[in-house]
């Protein structure tokens, strides 16, 4: 696959090479590399963070302002308990926990191993018995740390230690938090207890899905009781990746941004902004079509994909449409796009249906944006299991007359009279359905008492009297509606999209010269993570009031700049820039001493237009903003030639 990746402009993509630039322009860097790195954890320089800020700030106005989302920012840091109501615990059997204070991130069951070996040297130690090669080396890597201390342990303790260590794989979530209160354990780097407090296990999220279900109720009375809504959390999540070795495709740590849509299941799932999007093409790669063994890609309006069945429903059509159309407003490459469609064994035990943007880059189809349908699935086991109503209750237009069974019991007899299987009694008869009653109140008609099924009491049977029950045929009218909502999730890897939007605008500038070539990220300019470099021609001082009045007035027009005064050429000063994905730069020459004009630079084709210093900075506004393109600038300013032979 890497073989046959290519650059913005088709050319063979040379990864070590761009890789290389990367490291060189500080886009990302290995987590901890002086201490020698932790595979799957990545920090950000400044040109990663600034791109990243930028990604996250056309997510936000993209769908957060576009659809008036109710934006949370939820705990990291999660009680077991949810995680094993959502199914999350059962489902994904590593554990990892952080230590509060230096936040490094272990394995559950490693954390538990490594302190009790460091334990049992301790004791060891204590007791003057020899210690083995292997554990004398290790001791003698590490600095000393809490725990390794010689202390003798009891018998029955060694004894206990053994047998944990002997069966460590074995132990599911639960049990490794309770191993890990039960016997104190801390972190050797730190002295600190691991998880939120010493007396709750907790983890490290996966998603930001549950803290948003968890506060569903809330939000939706923020959002005065009316639905549909969607509610939108940006942050980080965990996941124990076993071989975290693609760069940033595959993390143990990642930006998150999510969106959960509650609507109404009632009504096929409607959206009432589907038409605005109908008529986008998507490339879609069906369920189907993968289980035939093939990978041919259809392109298809989304309108037709709904209408036809494809796409199950039109709030997961819409989502579908406007992720599209976020990746193409950030720079992702049109044709480096597909919809790919989850097989039924392949799904998330919480979702019914689940299309993943993929994008192409040099290791193949990365799967950057899931879109699931999740149905009632969080809410309905969140209400289940702590009693909260995470239900909607809906005014009807129309009361709704009902006609049933009613059961009422004369609770002041009842109770006293069969004692304590009262409450036992009483649940089976208000749990039987509306057929059991109308044959109950048929018995109760023609012989004063009911024989009812009461499983748990002697025999499984009780005679209740008409004198303690009554069963009678009811109507009643209805003025509200509850039911719990379905859930539509777009679930975006920013730093899946991050590394892709790089791959994908990466590409060459062959030199004339003969030079290596010069490598350009051809970001959209509100993407970029510099707007503008400023390159006085020279290092005469004269220039320097005029560059510091103009990255002034820039940074009040809200565009960021930097300044390049180094000594170098012209040329290599903006080649740096073209690497960092500077779509601009202005020129500072002796033509602007004396008349205050500039000139401006477009990045990809390297052609300069000359105006007076505001015209430059309103253009470049325009342009950032996209309100404009290229074209139109040279069309509204002079075409400047004089300089561009010497920038080249
Ligand atoms: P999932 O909940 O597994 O569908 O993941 C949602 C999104 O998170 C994916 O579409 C990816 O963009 C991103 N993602 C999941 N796992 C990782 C990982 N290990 N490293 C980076 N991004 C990830």
């Amino acid at each position: 696959m890497a073989s046959t990746a290519t650059t913005l402009k088709g050319q063979p993509l040379d990864k070590a090479a761009l890789e290389s630039m990367l490291r060189r322009r500080m886009f990302y860097t290995p987590s901890f590399e002086i201490y020698g790195g932790v595979s799957g954890l990545y920090d950000y320089g400044p040109p990663g963070c600034s791109l990243q800020a930028n990604i996250v700030d056309a997510w936000r106005k993209h769908f957060i302002l576009e659809e008036d989302m109710l934006e949370v920012d939820c705990s990291v840091l999660t009680p077991h308990e949810v995680l094993k109501t959502s199914g999350h615990v059962d489902k994904f059997a590593d554990w990892m926990c952080k230590d509060p204070k230096n936040g490094e991130i272990l394995r559950a069951d490693h954390f538990v191993e490594d302190v009790l070996e460091l334990r049992l040297r301790g004791d060891k130690e204590a007791r003057g018995l020899k210690i083995e090669e292997k554990e004398e080396d290790a001791k003698k890597k590490k600095k000393k740390t809490k725990g390794q201390e010689a202390v003798k342990l009891e018998d029955a303790v060694v004894q206990e230690y053994e047998e944990i260590l002997a069966q460590i794989d074995n132990y599911n979530g639960q049990q490794l938090g309770d191993l890990i209160i039960k016997h104190d354990l801390k972190n050797p780097a730190t002295g600190t207890s691991i998880g939120p407090s010493s007396n709750l296990p907790g983890y490290l999220r996966p998603e930001t899905a549950q803290g948003q279900f968890l506060n569903f109720a809330k939000l939706l009375e923020f959002n005065t009781g009316s639905m549909p809504f969607a509610s939108a959390s940006i942050g980080k999540s965990y996941r124990n990746e076993i071989s975290p070795r693609a760069g940033l495709l595959r993390v143990r740590e990642f930006l998150m941004a999510e969106i959960e849509h509650y609507v109404d299941p009632e009504g096929h799932k409607k959206h009432h902004r589907f038409h605005e999007v109908e008529d986008i093409e998507l490339v879609l790669l069906d369920r189907d079509t993968q289980l035939s063994g093939k990978t041919t890609v259809k392109k298809v309006a989304i309108g037709q994909a709904v209408k036809s069945g494809l796409v199950d429903n039109e709030t997961l059509g819409y989502f579908l449409a406007r992720i599209h159309l976020f990746l193409k407003k950030i720079g992702v490459d049109q044709s480096k796009i597909r919809f790919r469609q989850h097989m039924a064994n392949e799904m998330a035990h919480y979702a019914c249906d689940c299309w993943d943007a993929e994008l192409l880059t040099s290791t193949g189809w990365v799967e950057c944006v899931g879109c699931a349908d999740r149905s009632a699935y969080d809410l309905t086991v969140h209400a289940k299991k702590t009693g909260a109503p995470l239900i909607v209750r809906e005014r009807l237009d129309e009361p709704r007359v009902i006609e049933e069974w009613d059961v009422e019991i004369e609770k002041k007899k009842f109770g006293p009279f069969y004692k304590k299987d009262g409450k036992t009694i009483e649940s089976a008869i208000l749990t039987t359905s509306q057929e059991q009653r109308g044959v109950l109140a048929k018995e109760m008609e023609a012989n004063g008492k009911v024989v009812v099924d009461v499983p748990g009491v002697k025999d499984g049977k009780v005679e209740v009297s008409k004198d303690l029950l009554a069963i009678k045929w009811i109507k009643r009218t209805e003025n509200t509606r509850e039911y719990t909502p379905n859930v539509i999730e777009p679930s975006f890897g920013i730093g899946r999209i991050l590394y892709s939007l790089i791959e994908h605008n990466y590409w060459t500038r062959g030199s004339d010269g003969g030079d290596e070539a010069r490598s350009v990220l051809s970001f959209p300019p509100s993407i970029a993570p510099t707007k503008v470099l400023i390159v006085p021609l020279s290092s005469n001082k004269d220039f320097a009031p005029f560059t510091r009045k103009l990255s002034q007035k820039l940074r009040a027009a809200g565009l960021s700049s930097r300044i390049d005064d180094s000594s170098a050429t012209i040329g290599k000063r903006y080649s740096r820039n073209d690497e960092l994905g500077t779509p601009f730069g202005i020129t500072i020459d002796f033509q602007t001493l004396k008349d205050n004009t500039v000139t401006l630079r477009e990045r990809d084709s390297t052609r300069q237009v000359r105006a007076s210093e505001d015209e430059i900075i309103a253009a470049i506004k325009s342009l950032v903003e996209g309100n404009k393109t290229w074209q139109d600038t040279e069309t509204e300013l002079p075409i400047f030639e004089g300089q561009e032979l010497e920038i080249r």
